[in-house]
């Protein structure tokens, strides 16, 4: 299947809607997850136009996987997490809904299990106390 650029990322790319940004370069973008896992849920979104890791650039890959790490530990700072799950998704059976590559960044804490896939929507200005709270920490 090819990418289609009318998928929710690639408009928050855009800045044709809105998201809660933590970070941005020529790179990627780094967002809270609208719909998190745990407190802290981020999602690293390369900007390269791919559907997922399959038929994504090698050099793109190179590139992200840096910032991938430096918000891992941002996230594990800022929230006070035990643990931080990398996750990512690769076409509709395997989880994924959203068909432009990006990496999940999930928080974990002691004796606190982590939500499924798709769940409620957080709060606002939860949200938006969080990515300036993580941006802050970078
Ligand atoms: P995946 O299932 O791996 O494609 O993940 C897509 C993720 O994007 C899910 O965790 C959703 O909660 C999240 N998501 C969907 N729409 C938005 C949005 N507008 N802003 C932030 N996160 C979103």
């Amino acid at each position: 299947m090819s990418y289609d650029p009318s998928n929710i990322f690639a408009k928050i790319l855009r800045s044709e809607i809105p998201a809660h940004k933590v970070y941005e370069d020529e790179v990627a973008l780094v967002m809270m997850d609208i719909f998190p896992q745990s407190r802290g849920h981020v999602l690293v979104i390369p900007k390269a136009a791919s559907r997922n890791l399959l038929d994504a650039d090698p050099a793109a890959l190179l590139a992200v996987l840096p910032l991938v790490q430096k918000i891992a530990k941002a996230v594990k700072q800022t929230t006070g997490a035990d643990g931080i799950r990398l996750a990512q998704f690769n076409e509709a059976p395997a989880g994924q809904t959203v068909f432009h590559l990006h990496f999940h960044i999930i928080p974990v804490y002691e004796g606190v299990e982590v939500g499924g896939h798709g769940g409620p929507k957080a709060d606002d200005a939860e949200l938006a106390a969080l990515a300036k709270s993580i941006a802050a920490t970078l």
